[in-house]
């Protein structure tokens, strides 16, 4: 595994990884995402999706997806600057920008591509950026990319965040401090009050990436950023995704006019990509419209969460502070996770097993997820398995 062998060395890294049950392999479904998927000819109660509203497979979506197609075709075509935009582009951004209280937005092809763009577009060599420990993967790389000063912070702590700000605030330069609104392995959300007010403090901007809370959490599934509390000064950045609760494809970046239009300008995964084809805009507009006058799903979903909380509470099992969807169960050891992982499957459960790198070594995890698309008894049969596997039975590995 040393440098000079090119890559024949290729098969030893997959080797190792496959005796440190750090392998990963994919799952090919045989039919739509929804509570039930079909796997290898089986069904299986799916407890991994991020699609929290239960909206990937909702026909309405599908029917404004298919006439999206009749109006528009397939393929944007060309990138947003050259040819590729669209009247439906302009009324998805219009739409997303009135929903999360900001005078603009900007689509991105996906929420990898949005956090890496803005950052890399903000900031260069001698600015700063501030990054929880646990952001999600894509605001890692955007910071790095970036050639700012990249500086951790430990997770949730803004003691330490402000720390670390102290210390560079004679710099002039520019500062961002940049966080998930709610953690995606983790499902706890940051301390958005308190990283407001460092940043006013300290004379820096936040942006928050809010992938989970949106569609789920707030007034009308605004999330954590509700604009009556937090203004575009509060959060002048702020990141969502149409993957998961929206039930569609791509992402976007909402705040003030000089932000867009500095993306517009220099992000380079906006001018060098094609377009989010037009009839997804259309899709997309419709679940907006499903996710905002819809609170039955927000609603049964909070209960489907409580439930399974106080269900996990009176078998003894440890959960993290997380009250949205994402309700790890932390087992410690990869190999553990994958044979809980893997017995849940023969029970009739698909819940895939998180390891390292996605999060950090010792707290390999079950990361279940909620749905709107459950029922009760559905989170009472995961619960009765979870029992019976005694997922409780090892409380080495699991965290605070
Ligand atoms: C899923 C996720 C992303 C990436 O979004 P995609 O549209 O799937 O690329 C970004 N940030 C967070 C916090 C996420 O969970």
């Amino acid at each position: 595994m040393r440098h000079g062998q090119g890559f024949s060395d290729l098969e030893d890294h997959l080797d190792d990884l496959r005796r440190r049950d750090m392998y990963r392999v994919r799952r090919s479904l045989e039919g739509p995402q929804g509570r039930e998927v079909l796997v290898d000819g089986r069904p299986l109660l799916n407890f991994c999706s991020n699609d929290y509203l239960g909206l990937a497979g909702d026909s309405r979506i599908a029917a404004a997806f298919k006439r999206g197609i009749d109006r528009w075709g397939t393929g944007a075509g060309a990138s947003h600057l050259i040819c590729g935009h669209t009247a439906a582009h302009e009324e998805l951004e219009e739409a997303l920008a009135e929903f999360t209280g900001r005078p603009r937005a900007l689509l991105y092809g996906s929420g990898y591509a949005a956090n890496v763009g803005v950052i890399n577009a903000l900031l260069s060599v001698g600015d700063f950026v501030f990054e929880d420990r646990l952001n999600h993967a894509s605001l890692l790389d955007g910071g790095w990319i970036s050639r700012a000063t990249f500086a951790w912070f430990q997770h949730r702590d803004t003691a330490d965040l402000d720390a670390k700000l102290a210390a560079v605030r004679d710099q002039p330069t520019r500062k961002l401090v940049v966080s998930d609104g709610t953690f995606s392995m983790d499902g706890d959300p940051c301390r958005l009050d308190e990283l407001v007010a460092l940043a006013k403090h300290h004379g820096t901007w936040t942006m928050i990436d809010d992938a989970h809370g949106m569609g789920v959490h707030g007034e009308n599934g605004v999330g954590l950023v509700d604009p009556q509390r937090y203004s575009i000064a509060d959060v002048p950045v702020l990141v969502g995704t149409l993957g998961k609760a929206f039930g569609t494809a791509g992402a976007f970046v909402a705040g003030g006019e000089s932000l867009v239009e500095t993306l517009i300008q220099r992000s380079r995964n906006y001018v060098f990509t094609t377009a989010m084809p037009s009839a997804l805009a259309v899709a997309t507009l419709e679940s907006l419209a499903i996710a905002k006058a819809d609170p039955g799903r927000r609603e049964h979903l909070a209960a489907l969460i409580a439930r399974f909380r106080n269900g996990t509470r009176e078998l003894g099992l440890k959960l993290m502070a997380s009250t949205s969807p994402i309700q790890p169960v932390v087992v410690g050891d990869p190999a553990r996770a994958l044979a809980l992982s893997r017995a849940l499957e023969e029970r009739g459960f698909l819940i895939g097993a998180i390891r390292p790198p996605t999060v950090p070594h010792g707290t390999s995890r079950l990361r279940i997820t909620l749905t709107a698309a459950h029922q009760s008894s559905d989170v009472d049969r995961l619960l009765e398995s979870l029992n019976e596997l005694s997922v409780c039975a090892s409380p080495e590995g699991s965290r605070s």
